[in-house]
């Protein structure tokens, strides 16, 4: 068998998070609700009405330009793009044609630059829902969708295995997440995928045939309906066969695509401007003041903890895969850092560490057993810096201070408050101690004779008798001293 190179290109539709549609007063926030609840002459394309464009989305759509670093078409513009379908009751949709919002970007996936073509806005369809009425198969036509913001993100064909494909996709979540422009929630199709996809033999300069596979909604269906699509595409070739260019659909169940049109089929959407519309015209203004509301993004957050915090590469990875955590992990930080008056670079790069260790760790943990996300708790990161620095003092212990995290994280108290009310302080007055080991010493008789024939095991015994009986809480270092002490 030839080896092939796979060539893939995605297009990204991602809902833009917004409180009203695209060009409607209606609520966008349809999801859950009854059919047909949120609907209105406009997104029902009914005759006369008509769009106005929700400036929200549109401030949205050029952050999400900037920070797919695209250059931004100053001038824009809606255009019709036609077509029958019965989820799109105008009979076109407005989308954008050959000016969209945002033209010849880039993103990193790893260390791979892969090139964005375009970015542009649109409004999206209804939703078809096949269903048995009276055991009769009917198609049922819910609006509500109808006229949400939806930014189509096209990617060059840059993309080399579909497991760049799915870490691609990953990182154009991310990034629409850190804007805050869209939940990009899976569960409810708020970022769905057409991928174009075509293999050739290796080397070949020309592209082969190219497929599309269209309406997949969650990134693991992308990489499978790739893998196969890939194996597909070199099975036909190898056997001496042709490739048709078509578009595909992913069927999960059968866990394979199917053809739905070929090229002959598929439609000449004759776009055209929308004449409803006036040309879209950014300002230097609005970008100026758009370029200050975007945060530091993942790339350069993760970066970042890596040259000033000394973080690894995985821990700076896992810290920065959500904004919330990384906010969460910085404001710990600073905290743990005000407390302690000494601040050399060392000493900021270890408690960098412990912090990370934490929120890695324990907190982690805490969140995926519980099946919650960091802003659903109640724990404050300055709770966390107040735990550390009770551990540095030595008041309480490391093992304890795990029991002590767990509490913090179900109730949202502070550490001294649970510590006090639990009793769960480390046990250093010396005075306290002191009276533990002279009555331990009256009820171990027989250890002390031991001790003083020259048995130093038992000496380890009798510490291991007064940490028990204060259930670990002593602190050890002074109980061997007290025992020491009183053994002379
Ligand atoms: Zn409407």
């Amino acid at each position: 068998m030839r080896e092939y190179d796979i060539v893939i290109g995605l297009e990204v539709h991602v809902q833009l998070k917004s409180v009203t549609k695209m060009f409607c007063t209606n609520s966008a926030s349809y999801f859950g609700t009854s059919p047909n609840s949120h609907t209105c002459p406009v997104c029902l394309g009914l005759p006369g009405a008509l769009p106005v464009p929700n400036k929200k989305a549109l401030e949205s759509a050029l952050k999400i330009g900037l920070a797919l670093n695209c250059s931004i078409n100053a001038r824009s513009r809606f255009d019709r793009k036609n077509y029958f379908y019965p989820d799109l009751p105008k009979g076109f949709q407005i989308s954008q044609y050959d000016l969209p919002i945002a033209q010849n970007g880039w993103i990193f996936v790893g260390n791979k630059k892969i090139r964005i073509n375009r970015a542009h806005l649109e409004e999206d369809t209804g939703k078809l829902i096949h269903a048995a009425l009276n055991k009769q198969k009917v198609s049922l036509i819910d609006f509500n969708r109808s006229g949400v913001p939806l930014m189509e993100v096209v990617s060059e064909p840059d993309i080399e295995s579909p497991a760049e494909a799915k870490a691609y996709a990953k990182k154009l979540h991310q990034i629409m997440r850190y804007l805050d422009v869209s939940d990009a929630d899976m569960e409810k199709a708020g970022m769905r995928f057409d991928a174009n996809i075509s293999v050739k033999p290796k080397g070949q300069k020309n592209y082969g045939v190219k497929v599309e596979v269209k309406n997949i909604n969650s990134f693991r269906f992308l990489e499978k309906a790739l893998v196969y699509e890939a194996a597909r595409q070199i099975r036909i070739l190898e056997a001496g066969g042709k490739l048709m260019q078509e578009t595909r659909g992913w069927v999960e169940t059968k866990g394979e695509t199917v053809s739905q049109r070929t090229k002959e089929t598929s439609p000449d959407y004759r776009y055209f401007p929308e004449p409803d519309l006036p040309p879209l015209v950014f300002s230097k203004e609005t970008m100026a003041k758009l370029k200050l509301e975007i945060p530091e993004l993942p790339d350069s957050r993760k970066n970042r903890f890596k040259e000033q915090l000394s973080l690894s590469d995985n821990d700076a990875e896992v810290l920065t895969e959500d904004k919330k955590t990384a906010d969460w992990f910085e404001l710990a930080l600073k905290d743990y850092l005000e407390i302690s008056k000494n601040q050399t670079k060392e000493i900021a790069t270890e408690k960098a560490k412990t912090i990370a260790n934490w929120v890695i760790g324990e907190l982690r943990r805490l969140l995926n057993e519980q099946l919650k996300s960091i802003d659903e708790i109640n724990l404050q990161p300055a709770s966390l810096a107040e735990l550390l620095t009770l551990i540095d003092k030595g008041e309480v212990s490391n093992q304890t201070a795990k029991e002590v995290f767990a509490e913090m994280f179900s109730t949202g108290n502070k550490p001294t408050k649970i510590i006090s009310e639990k009793n769960l302080g480390k046990i250093i007055d010396r005075e306290t101690i002191n009276n533990l080991v002279v009555s331990i010493l009256k009820e171990n008789q027989e250890a002390v004779d031991d001790y003083k024939k020259g048995k130093q095991a038992s000496l380890s015994y009798l510490i291991g008798q007064v940490m028990r009986r204060t259930a670990g809480k002593a602190d050890p270092f002074l109980v061997r001293q007290s025992l020491e002490k009183n053994l002379k």
